[in-house]
């Protein structure tokens, strides 16, 4: 059983379109994928009608979620995966609605502190790399600077100019995980942390924090993700039993826009079918 339980299309910054994303799912032989793009749930539609009119006979479960950008108390960015949740929510989705119109705010100041370092970039150039409706992020800024030659791809451009250390660096709104795990569960979904120790990405957080995210109601922790090493697996996983958490493994993909190959990690069966049961309606959608 393949199951693959966070991946990106050009909703937010992944490179396939939702159709796109469906397709190879299928072909590579998934059983089971979640679409969780940032912020938002504009692919699932498509995502939807792409599995339903799919011309293979293979069958495939869609899992339809977010991946909700999150602000720990002391600034760091938490990442949750919602999935399985009412689109029809409106405390969720205006939340969505808050962080995706500020991340456009964001996106003005960090283009100004490049202008004013020397680096040529317009707001123009960056909204030309993204479809229309989908979540702006940094990596929309990373594919105009290499469109206009600054750099070769989204890697170098991270590691130059986007990665969160650096000076060019700007926080968007986004509501603290606490709330992200209430307004999931209301909305009858369910809750996993992504990549919560993601050291080799400069995303970590301090274990008092994920034993408060726990308290608060977190039903996974998604433990096997390429930014965790072994020691970090170990963790995490000791955590996970001994608070009785769901754990998950999945690819992160991005497309073109990363390394990461859709199921490159996955989730046991069991787990999730576990996460399935903590949800409030049976919400996947087969083909
Ligand atoms: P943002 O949501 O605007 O803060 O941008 C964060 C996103 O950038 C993450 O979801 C990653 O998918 C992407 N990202 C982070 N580091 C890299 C990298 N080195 N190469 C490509 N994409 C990256
Ligand atoms: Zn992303
Ligand atoms: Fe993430
Ligand atoms: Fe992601």
């Amino acid at each position: 059983m393949l199951i693959d339980l966070h991946t990106h299309s050009n909703a937010s910054d992944g490179t396939d379109s939702p159709s796109e994303l469906i397709d190879k799912a299928i072909s590579k032989g998934l059983d089971v994928i979640a679409l969780t793009d940032h912020d938002t749930v504009a692919g699932w539609d498509e995502a939807i009608s792409a599995l339903k009119s799919h011309e293979s006979n293979s069958k495939m479960d869609l899992v339809l979620g977010s991946e909700v950008s999150c602000q720990g108390a002391d600034g760091t960015s938490i990442h949750m995966l919602g999935l399985l949740f009412d689109p029809n929510y409106s405390p969720l989705i205006s939340e969505f609605e808050k962080t995706r119109e500020n991340r456009v705010t964001r996106m003005s100041r960090i283009i100004s502190r490049l202008n004013e370092a020397g680096i040529e970039i317009t707001i123009e150039e960056v909204n030309a790399q993204k479809r229309g409706d989908a979540t702006l992020g940094r990596p929309h800024l990373a594919d105009a600077l290499v469109a206009r030659g600054h750099v070769a791809n989204r890697e170098e451009a991270f590691n130059i100019f986007l990665h969160n250390g650096s000076k060019f660096y700007i926080n968007h709104y986004s509501p603290s995980p606490e709330v992200a795990i209430r307004l999931i569960k209301e909305a009858g979904g369910v809750a996993v942390i992504a990549h919560p120790l993601a050291s080799r990405s400069g995303r970590k957080i301090d274990l008092e924090t994920l034993n408060q995210l726990i308290q608060a109601g977190l039903d996974g922790i998604e433990v096997d993700h390429r930014d965790h090493n072994e020691m970090e697996r170990s963790e995490l996983m000791r955590l996970a039993i001994e608070h009785n958490l769901v754990v998950t493994g999945s690819s992160d993909y991005h497309g073109t826009g990363k390394l990461n190959q859709l199921a490159e990690f996955t989730t046991h069966p069991e787990q999730w079918e576990r996460l399935e049961a903590k949800a409030k309606a049976r919400r996947v959608v087969s083909r």
